[in-house]
């Protein structure tokens, strides 16, 4: 197949791509999308398990803001959005911008490689496409690649089974079935509930108990959302300006400023909101583990008041530091544990040992199943970017780059890989910020950046090693004081040979990282290098 030429290659149809599609080719830039799935959702597309849905509200952390037109023109129906709406929400602003059109669909990109000699990409497809461009921008988010499940004899199961994250898009029968959920992290939590209100018996299988809090999904709140729309451009400022916060924390103080009963009267209020609040309840929760525990028990407490048996409520209650992964909003998670068709499976005491022609083996018993939904997670960050075979012109990959931690400036780029986008990766605020107006964020800059190639005749822009020093630097001193990255999780990268821990998203939130990432622009593109070709 002979090689098509455009400006721009962005892969992956999600929300952020969806924005970056559109963005990117103002100016007159052909833009050629790519992505593996039949139709645009990105993590939504793929993530249509029981009870999928959003943990923000949808309203002002999850819905496009650089528009009045599309902000105005969708009315949410629920405070999370379930992902039925956020796959028609995806449709419908991809459609309205007209960018479902620059997508070639149910096509992975299996290689893209970089060459010194003309200053391109060259992309190879699974459907034998040859694509060369000058920009790649890889918006695969940075948990779409689903961990493989690899517990042994999976093959001999004559059950049906299937991944959280990689759902059918087809009905699947729940009804009269025994079901299996093994992986208890938010996929598997949002599972549990609605899984259980259909199965003849659900199993649950837990490693490690993770601390969930009420959503209190409900309406959207309406009065919030007209507000915004009336100052659409200002809110977005502010978000841009904002510490990671759910809205209601933003006067606190920390633990020890409060008497007993006002830390009680404080949980209790935030408990009754929902929602990720409590993970900020206190301004130390995050660094003081005296405060933290006073935030814990009161979850673990809560799991107590919510779930009859005491032995099932003690292999429910985390015994890390509330916050410190990340939480997950429940709705009906804890009720479940007292139904008499639901058993919870401790795999800490009991670990699957294999999976068998009928079901479950662990290393006790034997559970018979006929369906099994393994929610075990991600490969975090650079999985997708892996899967898609990106090599610089010395055969290096990311992952090699990022050796020892992520390596990047701004979370955007990783020297060594010109005119190679990554946005809302590690290195900025990604998993813990506002994500499609981080990918709003991301996609202006690039598209700034590239204007200001234009206009000086540069050919290749690049993340240079002293700016992934720098940037480095400051990334770590924002998380230097965080209990959580003292606790193993995908958000810590531990480094074997010294044990040092790098905290891979920018840990202080929107408020802190985009006044260092405008600064560093400013000052002429610090980081970055760029260069002409002759
Ligand atoms: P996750 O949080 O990584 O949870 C994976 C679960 O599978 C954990 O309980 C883990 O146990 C278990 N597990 C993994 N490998 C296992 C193995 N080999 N044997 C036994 N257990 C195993 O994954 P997730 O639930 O898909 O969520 C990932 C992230 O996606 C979330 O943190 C969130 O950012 C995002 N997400 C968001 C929503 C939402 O509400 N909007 C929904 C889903 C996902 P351990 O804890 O012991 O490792």
């Amino acid at each position: 197949m002979t090689e098509k030429t455009f400006d721009i290659g962005v892969v992956g149809a999600g929300l952020g791509g969806i924005y970056a599609a559109y963005r990117l080719r103002e100016g007159g830039l052909s833009v050629i999308g790519i992505e593996g799935a039949s139709g645009v959702g990105g993590t939504w597309y793929h993530n249509g398990y029981p009870g999928s849905r959003v943990d923000t509200d949808s309203v002002d952390m999850y819905s496009y803001l650089f528009s009045r037109e599309i902000y105005d023109g969708w009315q949410w129906k629920e405070r999370y959005a379930a992902q039925p709406e956020l796959m028609a929400y995806a449709n419908w602003v991809a459609d309205k911008l007209g960018v479902t059109g620059s997508f070639r669909f149910d096509t992975w990109l299996r290689q893209a490689q970089w060459s010194q000699e003309d200053r391109r990409w060259h992309l190879k497809t699974d459907r034998g496409d040859r694509i060369a461009c000058r920009f790649l921008v890889m918006c695969t988010g940075n948990l779409s690649e689903p961990k493989p499940v690899s517990f042994p004899g999976l093959d001999r199961f004559t059950g049906e089974w299937l991944q959280s994250n990689r759902w059918p898009h087809r009905q699947v029968r729940l009804t009269n079935r025994r079901v299996a959920i093994v992986g208890t992290g938010s996929s598997g939590v949002q599972a549990v509930p609605v899984v259980a209100a259909q199965a003849r018996h659900t199993f649950v299988f837990q490693r490690t108990p993770h601390y969930a809090v009420p959503a209190r999904n409900g309406p959207p709140d309406r009065k919030r959302q007209q507000e915004i729309s009336c100052h659409l451009e200002r809110f977005k400022e502010a978000m841009l300006a904002r510490p990671t916060l759910p809205t209601g924390q933003e006067d606190r103080r920390p633990a020890a400023h409060y008497t007993a009963e006002e830390q009680q009267e404080r949980m209790e209020r935030q408990w009754a909101l929902g929602g990720h609040g409590m993970a900020y309840v206190f301004e130390d929760i995050g660094t003081s583990r005296a405060s933290n525990e006073i935030a814990s028990e009161f979850a673990r407490k809560k799991i107590r008041e919510q779930v009859k048996d005491p032995v099932i409520a003690a292999k429910l209650c985390p015994d890390y530091p509330i916050g410190t992964r990340r939480l997950i909003l429940e709705i009906g998670y804890y009720e479940c544990f007292n139904r008499d068709d639901l058993t919870l499976v401790d795999m800490k005491e009991d670990p699957i040992e294999e999976i068998t022609e009928t079901g479950i083996r662990t290393r006790s018993s034997h559970y018979d199943v006929d369906l099994i939904i393994f929610a075990l997670g991600f490969k975090p960050f650079l999985g997708a970017i892996e899967k898609a075979g990106v090599v610089n012109h010395r055969g290096e990959t990311p992952r090699e780059v990022w050796a020892r931690g992520p390596r990047t400036v701004f979370g955007l780029m990783t020297p060594r890989f010109p005119n190679l986008f990554h946005p809302t990766s590690a290195g900025s605020p990604s998993v813990l910020g506002p994500l499609i107006l981080e990918n709003e964020f991301h996609a202006d800059w690039i598209a700034d950046c590239l204007e200001h190639m234009r206009r000086r005749g540069y050919d290749t822009v690049e993340a240079t090693e002293d700016g992934a020093d720098i940037w480095g630097r400051k990334s770590a001193a924002v998380a230097q004081n965080l209990i959580r990255r003292q606790v193993n999780n995908y958000m810590v990268h531990v480094n074997a040979d010294d044990a040092s821990r790098i905290f891979q998203p920018w840990a202080a939130g929107m408020a802190t990282y985009v006044p260092e990432v405008r600064r560093m622009t400013a000052e002429g593109y610090k980081g970055f290098a760029f260069s002409a070709l002759k």
